[in-house]
């Protein structure tokens, strides 16, 4: 058994060694799908959970539900739980070709999200594993059966849990006009998590709005992510989810035809933008 206050640095390293293993590669050449991650962890019992419930809407699955339905002979408590969030930041190679299209994706960035999610998959289930196999009972919520796409009525599409809702409860980062999350390596990333029973103190988070990382929001400058939509998409108003999902679907021919495998992307909204590899300058942190 690892002491306590080990514990969350030893979740930040088993995180950050699979990334630095050879089981993070997208394509046959071994090359890299993420860059090292960003590791935070919430409490089961943050007022942001229920707070995400009543605001999304009631389908959405609270980090005590997923556990309880993966662990019903497991007696927990929502404090006694822990929720491990993690940012894979897209590759440098990656960001590089992609800031360099204007319509669809360029090849590094749709197996990113192809075959990089699915490192991401890989990731969620050997946490778990290990987790276990330390005796901390543990479950991904993209893993579980719980976890399912609705129709939200205040944000159209949605689902029974967020990856990105929880790492902006683990201190990563906060939303941008476009949607996507800015982190301290920006927004062009995927992000994952895992439940467990296991004691970890919450990441402190440094910001006290949803919008604070973001220029438009913060400092009512910016709006570079408006014009990089080739859907028209973002607006002053902030991201139609309908038109860019349409968007996105139109990208799958491209990438079958281009690239040789079933596939998808867009995110052009998150490279060129000041925000795209950090916090952008001119915000006041904290
Ligand atoms: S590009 Fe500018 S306006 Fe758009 S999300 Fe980033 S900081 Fe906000
Ligand atoms: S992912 Fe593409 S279509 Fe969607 S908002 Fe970003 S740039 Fe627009």
């Amino acid at each position: 058994m690892i002491d306590k206050g080990g514990l969350g640095e030893w979740c930040a390293k088993l995180v950050a060694d699979y990334i630095a293993s050879p089981n993070n590669s997208f394509n046959d050449a071994g090359e890299p799908a993420w860059e090292a991650p960003l590791v935070g962890f919430s409490s089961g019992a943050d007022p942001l959970y229920p707070f995400y419930k009543r605001d999304i809407g009631d389908f959405y699955v609270q980090p005590i539900e997923f556990f309880r339905a993966a662990h019903p002979s497991v007696p927990v408590q929502p404090e006694e739980l822990t929720v491990i969030s993690w940012v894979l930041p897209q590759t440098r190679a990656t960001k590089y070709d992609h800031r360099k299209e204007s319509r669809m994706p360029c090849e590094r960035w749709a197996r990113a999200r192809i075959m990089g999610e699915a490192v991401n998959n890989k990731l969620r289930a050997y946490m778990v594993e290990t987790l276990k196999a330390a005796g901390y009972p543990a479950v991904a919520p993209m893993l579980s059966p719980l976890w399912k796409q609705h129709m939200s009525e205040k944000y159209l599409f949605a689902s029974s849990w967020s990856e990105r809702h929880a790492a902006y409860a683990a201190g990563l980062g906060t939303f941008g006009l476009s949607d996507g999350l800015i982190t301290a390596k920006g927004k062009a990333h995927r992000v994952g998590s895992v439940i467990a029973k296991i004691d970890i103190s919450p990441t402190p988070r440094p910001y006290d709005s949803h919008h604070a990382y973001c220029l438009w929001y913060a400092k009512g400058t910016c709006g570079v992510c408006i014009g990089k939509c080739p859907a028209g998409a973002i607006t002053e108003k902030g991201h139609d989810k309908q038109r860019c999902s349409d968007y996105v679907d139109t990208t799958q021919a491209f990438v079958e035809e281009h690239y040789g495998f079933k596939g998808y992307g867009c995110g052009l909204c998150q490279v060129g933008v000041p925000c795209e590899s950090r916090i952008p300058e001119g915000i006041d942190l904290r």
